[in-house]
């Protein structure tokens, strides 16, 4: 069957996914990869792999521990993702929201609101049209939102979006608003695109950490609406090393190992 946008490449990767029913993180599938040459950095991988998502259920999960890619087979007969939300995963969609705005809390019931289904990452930045990328907010909110967003670079934003680490794209975020504060829902967003669930105050935290050394405080951000919404800022900037993640786990093994040693040499008086 011809698919629109993929190329050999393409082929292989979904080869490569179909034949290891465990999954495949990054690296094996660059190792499996490497001998053709074909794959140049980190980034367009993971972008031939988003590609890939347009025709195949290709998620990643967390298998024993690490981030992997599982092939779960065809998508359904509309091929690319259209942005159409169909009746039952909008059903889905507000069942879950409790007829609850799920940005300003208002209800159905008690304010009279309506509920309008979006996409928590747009689609012009590579969220995809799945009941985990979607939420219900009322009207006002869905506009307030549209006209953030319209103030971002698509472009820039997909570019971040594709970025395989957590680190990455939550301190991407922060340096693209920068010196205008990120609300915590945005980041939030970034951090769990694509994975399941992250604890993203932590890593927005382990990005403070010495060993990387960026300076994020916690502020507000002053809504049209003159409300205010919960927000970070970043105030100093440093490049991610490549091993950004091998840093913090470190720091986080050296800094556990001084305390047990403090709380011992405590006892010991
Ligand atoms: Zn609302």
């Amino acid at each position: 069957m011809k698919r629109p946008g993929l190329g050999a490449i393409h082929e292989k990767i979904l080869e490569l996914l179909k034949g290891a029913p465990q999954g495949l993180d990054v690296h094996e599938i660059r190792e499996h990869l490497g001998g053709t040459g074909a794959i140049g950095d980190q980034q367009h991988l993971d972008k031939r792999i988003r590609e890939l998502r347009d025709y195949y259920h290709a998620p990643r999960r967390k298998v024993a521990g690490r981030w992997v890619y599982v092939y779960e087979g065809e998508r359904g007969k509309a091929a690319a993702d259209d942005g159409k939300i169909t009746p039952r995963v909008r059903a889905e969609v507000l069942h879950r929201a409790h007829q609850r705005c799920q940005m300003c809390g208002r209800t159905v019931g008690g304010d009279g609101v309506k509920l309008q289904v979006d996409h928590k990452i747009p689609r012009t930045w590579g969220g995809a049209t799945v009941s985990e990328n979607l939420w219900a907010l009322c009207e006002a909110c869905n506009q307030g939102k549209r006209d953030y967003f319209s103030s971002f670079n698509d472009a820039e934003m997909q570019e971040i979006m594709s970025k395989e680490s957590v680190y990455e794209r939550i301190a991407e975020t922060l340096r693209l608003h920068a010196p205008e504060p990120t609300p915590s829902w945005l980041l939030e967003f970034v951090a769990n695109f694509d994975d399941f669930q992250d604890d993203w105050q932590k890593r927005l935290r382990e990005l403070r950490y010495p060993v990387i050394g960026m300076v994020i405080p916690p502020t507000l951000r002053k809504l049209p609406s003159g409300k205010r919404e919960a927000a970070y800022r970043l105030e100093k900037w440093v490049d991610l090393p490549a091993n950004h993640k091998f840093l913090i786990k470190e720091h986080e093994r050296l800094t556990k190992a001084a305390n047990a040693k403090r709380r011992l040499s405590g006892e010991a008086k």
